[in-house]
């Protein structure tokens, strides 16, 4: 049985003071209520190695990049081993944004992903076309690539431990969400995908994240469908009011 999970990713947001406040926040949200997934915060690296274990039980943790080197002279990254040093789970790689701005492409967001899994973290791997791919009809075949390019050197082993976020750039902090079926299309075809190269079992147990103006309206008729494991939340998961509808969702 795959896993589901609702993800924040906080992006550059919030003020170590308020970062605190708002897991703390969002675990009393979770008082006396058991989610049907988990719940993974994904805050700026510099929270990490501050966030106190006792959250551990219903939270968990992830970073937003890691670098694709291991150690050495690179100022301002922040690699891998720092990360699993924290109490860090898991890790995004590949963000559209970093791909944007940061210039990552598949070749070095390979790297990056080896060097997760080597840590020990569980890669949140996002994928998404452009709006001219959805407009143009390649968007299929973009997706395809992404994932192919940066993950399918990897083994059945440690390709099981990959979680794949599909995240459509058009719809990303736009308010213009997919639609419940846009969404499975495609995360019915990225399974597909997976299980050519890996096999159905693999491809069956993979999760498979939405995320582009997720929210509280709209997440129960994503998570319904049969290939949306749950939800990679970028500004409904700054306010632990509007995370946790998306939580219930689940219910
Ligand atoms: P929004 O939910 O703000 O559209 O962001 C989605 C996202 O990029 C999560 O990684």
């Amino acid at each position: 049985m795959r896993k589901h999970i609702v993800a924040a990713n906080w992006k550059m947001n919030k003020t170590f003071q308020e970062g605190m406040a708002l897991i703390e926040d969002v675990y009393k949200t979770l008082d006396g209520y058991k989610p049907n997934c988990e719940v993974l915060i994904c805050p700026p690296s510099y929270f990490l190695g501050a966030i106190d274990k006792k959250y551990c039980d219903k939270l968990t943790f992830g970073a937003q990049d890691c670098s694709e080197h291991t150690s050495g002279a690179y100022t301002g990254e922040i690699s891998a081993p720092m990360i699993a040093s924290t109490v860090a789970k898991a890790v995004i790689i590949g963000h559209s944004e970093r791909r944007a701005y940061h210039n990552e492409g598949s070749e070095m967001l390979a790297k990056k992903v080896d060097q997760a899994l080597e840590a020990g973290l569980r890669p949140v791997f996002c994928v998404g076309e452009k709006l001219d791919q959805r407009e143009d009809g390649t968007y299929m075949e973009v997706v395809a690539k992404q994932v192919k390019d940066a993950l399918f050197h990897l083994s059945d082993k440690d390709f099981a431990k990959i979680i794949l976020a599909y995240e459509p750039v058009w719809a990303i902090g736009t308010g213009k969400t997919a639609s419940a079926d846009q969404a499975q299309e495609m995360h019915a075809n990225i399974r597909k995908v997976v299980a050519e190269k890996y096999g159905q079992e693999i491809a069956d147990n993979c999760t498979i994240l939405y995320g582009g103006s997720c929210k509280g309206e709209n997440a129960p008729e994503l998570f319904a469908k049969p290939d949306v494991d749950g939800g990679l939340i970028g500004g409904a998961s700054l306010e632990a009011s509007k995370f946790l509808p998306i939580i219930k969702a689940f219910d």
